[in-house]
C-alpha cells in the first residue's frame, strides 16, 4: 500500500458512482484528495443560473463524499501543483477534458506536474466514447451524423465502473473563502428555478423518466407543452450523472424487448448527437466560435441591438418565440424545439448571426455546452454538419400551433396571453381581445422576413 496521497481532480465529473478516475486515483490503495477548483476566470464568465447550478452541485458533491470535498479557489495551474506539494501527492487523475479551453489549461496543469515529477493521468471523459476515438476507414473523422453514430455504435464502451473497495478519502482543509463563493451564488437574488442538484437527483430524475416517458418519448419528444423529456442535460453537463449509466439502462430496455425499447432507441440516438458534437469540437477547435463550414462566409447580417433586446427577453410578438425565451431566462433550460425555433427566429428572422444567440444561451443556460450549444446554434443557421438548410426558416406560429396545439407551454410563460383559450395562444392578432393584457405586436413580419433571408442566401449562393 502506498505511503503518498492521490489527488482526484474534479471538473466535469461532479459525482461519486460510475466515475473510472476515482477508481485509477484510489488504485495503489493510497488516500484520495478530491478536489474542485472554482476558477475565477470560468466562475465570472458563468453567467448567474450556471454558477447557482454548479454551487448546488458542489454542496452536493461533497455531502456525496462524506463532507471531504476539498474546495479551493484560484488558477488551477497553480492551485493543483500548490495543493500537490502540500499534500506529497504522486499523482494527479483526472477525466480527460474535451473543450478547447479545458484542453489547454490541462495541458498547462500537466507540465507544471511533469516538472515537479509528478504523474498526471487521464482515465474516461464526459463522454461514453472518447471524442477523437471514432474514425472511419480511412483513419478521418466522420463529418456528418449519422455515420458516425453508427459507428459509435458500433465502436461501443464499457459498462459503468463500480466504486473502488476500501477507498480511503483524505481530509484535506477547503479554503473558506472558496465555500463563501459558493454561498454567495446560491444567495443570488431572483435566481430561476432551478431543479434539485447533484448525483442523487439525476438518478432519481431518470429512473421516473425511465418508468413514464421512455416509452413515448419519440413522439412525446418534441412537444414542448408535455412533460417528454429526460430534462438529464443540466445533470449531463455538470457530471452528476454519465452517459455510460444512461446507456446501460436503456440498452437493458431495449434488449428486453418491451413497449419502450423504440424510445430506448431513439433516446440513444440523441445521445449520441451529444458525443458528436464534442467529436466535432475535438478535431475543430475553432468551430466552437466560427462557421464550421465556410459556405455562408459571404452572408450579409445585422446587428439590431434593440430586436436582439426584445428576443432576449421574450418581447419579439410570436408567442411560442417569447415562451421560450422566458422559460429559458426562469428555469435556465429551454425544450430542444423550442431552441430551434428561437435559435430560428434570431438567425433568419432578424439575421443575425449565431454567436450572438449562443452566447445569450450559454449565459443563461444551466446546461449550457460548448459543443452541444455552438454546433446547435450552426446547424439551425445552416453554417454547421449535417446543417439544417439554410432555406428551412421555421415558422414560428406554425411551429408553436403543431408542438404546443393546446397552447399550455405559452401559456405557462406568458401571463399576457392566458386570457385566450386553447391553441388562440398562438395568434393573439386574430381576436379582438389579444393584447388586453399588454402583450406586445409582432416586431418584424415573419413572410416578409423570411423571403428577405431566402434573397441573401441566393445572394451568397450566387458569388461562391
Ligand atoms: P432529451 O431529449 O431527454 O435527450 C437526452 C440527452 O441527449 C440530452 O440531455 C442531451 O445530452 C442529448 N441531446 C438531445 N438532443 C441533443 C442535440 N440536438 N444535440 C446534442 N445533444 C442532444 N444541449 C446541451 O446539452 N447544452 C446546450 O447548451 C445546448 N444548446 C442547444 C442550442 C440549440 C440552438 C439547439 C438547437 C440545441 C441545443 N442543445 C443543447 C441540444 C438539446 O436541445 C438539449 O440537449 C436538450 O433540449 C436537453 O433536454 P433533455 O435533457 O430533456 O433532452
Amino acid at each position: 500500500m502506498s505511503g503518498a496521497p492521490s489527488v482526484l481532480w474534479l471538473r466535469r465529473d461532479l459525482r461519486r458512482g460510475d466515475l473510472p478516475a476515482l477508481g485509477a486515483a484510489a488504485g495503489a490503495g493510497a488516500q484520495v484528495c478530491v478536489v474542485f477548483v472554482l476558477d475565477p476566470s470560468l466562475w465570472a464568465n458563468a453567467g448567474r443560473a450556471r454558477r447557482a447550478w454548479l454551487a448546488a452541485t458542489l454542496r452536493a458533491t461533497e455531502r456525496a463524499y462524506d463532507g471531504r470535498l476539498c474546495l479551493r479557489a484560484g488558477d488551477p495551474r497553480t492551485v493543483v501543483p500548490d495543493l500537490v506539494r502540500e499534500l506529497g501527492a504522486a499523482s494527479v487523475h483526472v477525466s480527460r477534458e474535451t473543450t478547447p479551453v479545458g484542453r489547454r489549461r490541462d495541458a498547462q496543469v500537466r507540465q507544471a506536474l511533469d516538472d515537479a515529477g509528478v504523474d498526471w493521468v487521464e482515465t474516461g471523459s464526459p463522454y461514453a466514447v472518447g471524442p477523437g476515438s471514432v474514425l472511419n476507414g480511412s483513419g478521418d473523422p466522420y463529418k456528418v451524423f449519422t455515420p458516425f453514430s453508427r459507428a459509435w455504435r458500433d465502436h461501443g464502451w464499457p459498462r459503468p465502473a463500480t466504486e473502488p473497495t476500501g477507498l480511503r478519502l483524505a481530509q484535506v482543509a477547503s479554503e473558506d473563502r472558496a465555500w463563501d463563493l459558493v454561498d454567495a451564488a446560491l444567495a443570488e437574488p431572483d435566481l430561476p428555478h432551478l431543479p434539485e442538484a447533484g448525483e442523487g437527483a439525476a438518478l432519481r430524475r431518470w429512473a421516473e423518466f425511465l418508468d413514464d416517458s421512455l416509452a413515448a418519448y419519440g413522439t412525446d419528444r418534441d412537444r414542448a407543452d408535455l412533460d417528454g423529456v429526460s430534462r438529464l442535460s443540466p445533470y449531463l453537463k455538470i457530471g452528476a450523472v454519465h452517459p455510460r449509466t444512461l446507456l446501460a439502462d436503456v440498452a437493458d430496455r431495449g434488449a428486453r424487448g418491451d413497449q419502450r425499447s423504440e424510445g430506448a432507441a431513439r433516446f440513444t440516438t440523441e445521445l449520441a448527437w451529444r458525443e458528436f458534437y464534442a467529436d466535432v469540437l475535438w478535431h475543430q477547435p475553432g468551430s466552437a466560435w466560427h462557421d464550421l463550414r465556410p459556405a455562408l462566409a459571404g452572408m450579409a447580417y445585422e446587428s439590431p441591438a434593440g430586436l436582439v433586446e426584445t428576443w432576449r427577453r421574450g418581447r419579439t410578438g410570436y408567442p411560442a418565440v417569447d415562451a421560450a425565451m422566458r422559460q429559458l431566462l426562469a428555469e435556465g433550460w429551454m425544450h430542444n424545439r423550442m431552441r430551434m425555433v428561437t435559435a430560428s427566429f434570431l438567425t433568419k428572422d432578424l439575421h443575425v448571426w449565431w454567436p450572438v444567440g449562443a452566447r445569450h444561451f450559454l449565459d443563461h443556460l444551466i446546461d449550457g455546452d460548448v459543443a452541444s450549444n455552438n454546433h446547435g446554434w450552426q446547424w439551425v443557421a445552416g453554417t454547421g454538419t449535417d446543417a439544417s438548410p439554410y432555406f428551412r426558416v421555421f415558422n414560428p406560429v406554425t411551429q408553436g400551433l403543431r408542438f404546443d396545439p393546446h397552447g399550455d407551454y405559452v401559456r405557462r410563460y406568458v401571463p399576457e396571453l392566458r386570457h385566450l383559450p386553447g391553441k388562440a395562444v398562438h395568434e393573439p392578432w386574430k381576436h379582438e381581445d389579444g393584447y388586453l393584457h399588454g402583450y406586445p405586436e409582432p416586431i418584424v413580419d415573419h413572410a416578409a422576413e423570411r423571403h428577405e433571408a431566402l434573397r441573401r442566401y441566393d445572394a451568397v449562393r450566387a458569388t461562391s
